[in-house]
């Protein structure tokens, strides 16, 4: 398996001379098995320069997993340059919203709106199709397995977890580890805790063991007290996750929009530090855009 970032950052793209090392573009990632078929893992605009790359490439059938449609994972898909061109074949796997019923069509065709983007779906080359897929759902692509899990966040988001013969990878999409807000005095408490224990260890399950965990890591502590509820990780709560799934590679992604490299660097030097990581097989690193790994 071979996987790299395309896109790393969270919320908005930042470009610019402070975060060049890292990359500005949103969330992105490029997963290939070991006869070379490809996923890719949403479609922020990290995914522009994909479909840059792929003119240079024998590579026509593509197969897109998003997480979920915040803008973000979303926002470079108008522009991949494989829609087109009539000789792609472009699948693109996403959930249903379970509040409002909408497929993964017909979000995406939102945002295709002549009112957000000249060209309407119906008039890309391509052959498109999309998949809508639940919670639990397993989809094979060559070599490949894909299974998917429900993170928590404000809106249905699936991260997904890839296989193959040798190698494991997650990637969570956006994540809030889900917390009990109520009181112990309030009556609902105890079932509240019950469902927070349930979903908490179904998560460790998803992720366990994986060679690589690829994780929403989006806050330090100090931010997080004020962005309860926004739908994402800290540098605390992904070195616990990590050590927990007992993960051998863990890149931290979706970095806060405003964190330049030099304070990205500071805040992960200062969680590992903090956190005391024992002496095992776990490793930690910042995701960087451009940054591949091949783990066959
Ligand atoms: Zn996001
Ligand atoms: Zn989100």
């Amino acid at each position: 398996m071979f996987f790299r970032f395309w896109g790393v950052r969270g919320s908005i793209p930042v470009p610019g001379k402070e975060t060049i090392k890292y990359g500005g573009n949103t969330t992105c990632i490029e997963v290939r098995g070991n006869n070379n078929e490809m996923i890719i893992l949403d479609a922020g605009t990290g995914i522009y320069q994909l479909g840059q790359h792929l003119m240079t490439r024998d590579q026509t059938d593509i197969n897109i997993f998003i997480s979920h449609t915040h803008w973000d994972h979303i926002q470079g898909l108008p522009m991949f340059q494989p829609n087109f061109l009539s000789n792609f074949n472009i699948n693109i796997f996403g959930a249903i919203d379970l509040e409002s019923g909408l497929g993964i069509k017909e979000r995406l065709t939102k945002q295709m709106d002549r009112h957000f983007f000249p060209i309407q779906l119906e008039d890309l080359s391509a052959k498109i199709n999309f998949i809508d897929i639940e919670e639990g759902s397993e989809i094979e692509i060559g070599s490949l397995k894909i299974s998917s899990f429900q993170f928590n966040h404000p809106i249905i988001n699936l991260g997904y977890r890839v296989e193959d013969a040798n190698n494991s990878l997650v990637f969570t999409g956006d994540h809030e580890w889900m917390c009990n807000d109520l009181t112990e005095d309030d009556g609902a408490w105890e079932e509240r805790q019950r469902e927070v224990d349930f979903r908490r260890a179904e998560t460790f399950n998803f992720m366990r063991q994986s060679d690589i965990l690829i994780i929403d890591t989006a806050y330090t502590d100090e931010e997080y007290k004020t962005k309860k509820g926004w739908g994402h990780g800290t540098f605390d709560s992904s070195i616990a996750a990590g050590l927990e799934a007992n993960c051998k590679q863990i890149y931290f992604t979706h970095h806060e929009p405003r964190r330049t490299d030099k304070a990205l660097e500071t805040a992960f030097r200062h969680a590992l530090k903090k956190n005391k990581i024992p002496e095992n097989q776990t490793r930690f690193y910042l995701a960087q855009e451009g940054y591949e790994v091949d783990i066959r």
